[in-house]
């Protein structure tokens, strides 16, 4: 059987070949680009080496997708399709090396279909884009990853991509109902249609949400859209500690009666490290912990009486202060405070783990509690924030001073990972496991499964040249 994971080089025909068939302004070879195209937002220090494209393709429709896989196809070269690089788990590093096929030209959107409440996209467009094109038209995407204003919508389906409105709306895999699909031989087929319903075949297009670049390459994608709601409410409300903050979230829903559109989570670090990158105070900065609860309706007055009732409510269970905002400029003030965080700890820690664990909702207090446990005897320190509606944390894992870095990181994360398949938890809610967390495929599926993986991926791809080593350990 020949070597799954050996590659051909790309030579100056192949290159001049690409260039052919794609136009050669839709090809680079300039080293500064390659660098700067082989990453994602996950440190390359992680892996104590540089993983370096050799060709950078940026195809402008399916045509050109198609031929480049024909071509990658024939002289077994791998192919990392590329979003807008703002992964968290290495998704789109070239680890074999080969092309990366970046999306930014394939940015259009195809249709708006208000009759069928759907608009249909090609992968570069801004997912931002998308939700304010809806908007235009009274129509909601709800697709709201907090990466939004950068993130392209083929990234977000390859990953998956939750965000802040999965307790009310689901993660991107629920919003789709058709894509295109160019295979790893460069034939290009359909999954789904504008249906509301279809069980002709397998349920391929969900298959392909979350599937990391690995199965097929998206070339467009039909989403679903929904009436827009016509008003919004953001509460911040301030708690002294994280456990009274995190308590509070199953209550909206079981006393306050509501499905909020959102409940984010900062804890105390989280906040005081916004203030420190904004510049400038947000609302709550100094309080224990903060969350915030989004509301939507289309009756204003009805509105205002949901969120007078969960304002108190939270105030019976701990919070201190609640501001409300429900003009633009108060709503981006909390908003830049929960968004300004992940761009703060890539801005002060040159050493860190952003975490993606989930566990059943109920769970997240243990979580929080186990957390503190678990990297405190490693002399570690952790900033935690993240969707708690949906039971899913960014535990940032940190240590500004100390030597052995990796060792004490692995020894922290074989505990808590251990401790969170007990809690029913898993490894990944929305950031994907990519390159960065392979190694720990294992400890949360077992063997029969990552094997079904191994052969659903050859199935589709039976010359491994589709985002090759990603998703599980293939021992490369
Ligand atoms: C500040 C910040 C905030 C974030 N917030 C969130 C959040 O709230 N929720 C969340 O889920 N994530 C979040 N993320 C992570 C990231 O933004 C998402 O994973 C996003 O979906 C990645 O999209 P991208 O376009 O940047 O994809 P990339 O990082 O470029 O690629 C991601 C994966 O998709 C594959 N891929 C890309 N395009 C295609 C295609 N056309 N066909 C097949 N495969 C493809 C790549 O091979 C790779 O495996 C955040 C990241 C940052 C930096």
């Amino acid at each position: 059987m020949t070597d799954l994971f050996s590659y051909n080089k790309i030579t100056a025909e192949i290159a001049e070949e690409i260039r052919k068939k794609i136009g050669a302004n839709n090809v680079s070879t300039d080293e500064e680009k390659l660098e700067s195209y082989s990453h994602d937002e996950v440190p390359q220090s992680n892996y104590g080496r540089k993983y370096i494209a050799e060709l950078l393709v940026f195809p402008e429709s399916t045509q050109h997708v198609s031929e480049i896989m024909k071509i990658a196809h024939d002289e077994r070269i791998p192919v990392t399709p590329r979003g807008a690089g703002t992964g968290l788990s290495s998704g789109a590093l070239p680890v074999f090396g080969g092309i990366v096929m970046s999306f930014e030209k394939m940015n259009r959107i195809i249709e708006l279909d208000e009759d069928n409440l759907t608009i249909t996209v090609e992968p570069g467009v801004v997912t931002a884009e998308i939700s304010r094109m809806a908007s235009r038209h009274d129509l909601l995407y709800a697709g709201d990853p907090c990466s939004g204003d950068a993130s392209f919508i083929g990234g977000n389906i390859a990953e998956n991509a939750g965000g802040n409105k999965v307790i009310k709306y689901g993660a991107t895999g629920a919003q789709l109902l058709a894509l295109e699909a160019v295979l790893a031989d460069g034939s290009v087929t359909w999954f789904g249609g504008k249906r509301r319903k279809d069980v002709t075949g397998l349920d391929f297009v969900h298959l392909m949400a979350g599937s990391e670049g690995i199965l097929a390459v998206i070339t467009k994608a039909v989403l679903k859209l929904l009436p827009l709601p016509r008003h919004s409410v953001d509460l911040l409300a301030a708690f002294p500690d994280a456990r009274s903050a995190i308590n509070f979230v199953p209550r909206i829903v079981t006393e306050g009666g509501l499905i909020p559109a959102s409940v984010e989570f900062m804890d105390d670090k989280a906040l005081k490290l916004v203030e420190k990158y904004l510049n400038a105070s947000v609302p709550a900065g100094d309080a224990g912990a903060a969350l915030i609860i989004q509301l939507e309706g289309n009756d204003e007055e009805r509105l205002e009486e949901q969120f007078e009732a969960i304002g108190k409510l939270s105030q019976r269970h701990g919070a201190y202060e609640v501001y409300v905002a429900d003009t633009r400029s108060t709503k981006e003030r909390i908003w830049q405070a929960r968004k300004g965080v992940p761009e703060a700890l890539s801005a002060f820690y040159s050493r860190y783990t952003k975490e993606d664990l989930v566990v059943p909702t109920a769970s997240v207090p243990k979580l929080l509690e186990m957390l503190r446990g678990e990297t405190e005897p490693y002399g570690l320190e952790y900033i935690t924030y993240g969707h708690a509606g949906d039971g899913n944390m960014h535990c940032t894992i940190v240590c500004p001073e100390c030597d052995n870095w990796h060792d004490r990181l692995h020894a922290a994360q074989q505990r808590i990972y251990a401790k969170l398949i007990k809690m029913g938890g898993t490894l990944s809610g929305e950031h994907g496991i990519g390159y960065k967390r392979r190694g720990y495929m294992k400890f949360f599926l077992d063997d029969a499964q990552i094997e079904l993986i191994k052969r659903v991926k050859l199935a589709f791809d039976p010359q491994n040249i589709l985002n090759p080593g990603k998703l599980v350990d293939w021992g490369k």
